[in-house]
């Protein structure tokens, strides 16, 4: 299956009473199959709306957006949605907030919970609960969650803005490894210039009021990527 990501003259506005927000104005981009790609801009650039348009979870919008052979026109299986709150469950469990609504009695999903946990590596930490994590390992199953039916596309919204710069730092490692594992295509939003050059083989810078793409920068450097200090 492939999934590109075809977004064509897409225009967003918000019609409320009394005013109307025209917050992206004819965007155009490709994102490749398996390509890692990060949008940073400004903040009320209309990144966070983007991400949800390409999500499904706002389908009132004009252009269109494809996802492989298939128009986005709702929330599907094939896209992963991470944002930058964890947004777990409080009353769930890791393994229970991970396997949402799939039972975990079954063996195929146990093991698939199982192999999860591994790979955002919190073994041992199965029947926490999310007041006992740390703000990076609560993403981490948020991460782990976002995987769990094998999505073609993960979409993340600062996903790690809310963490501290160490943390931070080890999660975008974990993050390409995984990426790097699974070849899932990516589209992350952050305001982190660094975290973007890190992390991407595409940069998308936008523009605000209405929200543009100002650049298109290519990140020239290979992949597998580490931070020096390791
Ligand atoms: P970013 O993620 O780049 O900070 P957003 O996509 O969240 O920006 O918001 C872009 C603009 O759209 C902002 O001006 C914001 O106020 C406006 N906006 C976002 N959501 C709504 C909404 N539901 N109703 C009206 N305006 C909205
Ligand atoms: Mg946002």
């Amino acid at each position: 299956m492939v999934a590109t990501l075809e977004i064509n003259q897409v225009s967003k506005t918000f019609k409320n009473e009394n005013e109307s927000v025209h917050v992206l104005d004819h965007l155009n981009l490709t994102v490749n199959n398996g390509e890692f790609v990060t949008i940073i801009g400004p903040s009320g650039c209309g990144k966070s709306t983007l991400l949800k348009l390409i999500a499904g979870l706002d389908s009132d919008f004009d252009g269109t957006i494809m996802a492989g052979d298939l128009t986005v026109s709702g929330p599907s299986k094939d896209r992963g949605f991470i944002f930058q709150e964890h947004r777990l469950f409080p009353w769930l469990n890791v393994e229970k907030n991970i396997a949402g609504n799939l039972p975990l009695k079954k063996p195929d999903i146990r093991k698939r919970v199982d192999d999860l946990i591994t790979l955002v590596k919190l073994k041992g930490f199965e029947k926490a609960y999310p007041r006992q994590l740390s703000g990076g390992m609560s993403q981490r199953v948020a991460i782990a969650r976002a995987l769990l039916r094998n999505p073609e596309v993960l979409l993340l919204d600062e996903p790690f803005g809310a963490l501290d710069a160490f943390t931070r730092t080890h999660l975008q490692e974990a993050l390409l490894e995984i990426w790097e594992r699974n070849k899932t295509t990516m589209v992350l939003v952050t305001h982190d210039i660094d975290e973007s050059i890190f992390l991407s083989k595409k940069v998308v810078v936008m523009d605000a009021k209405p929200g543009r793409i100002k650049a298109i920068v290519p990140i020239d450097l290979p992949y597998p990527r580490t931070r020096t200090s390791k």
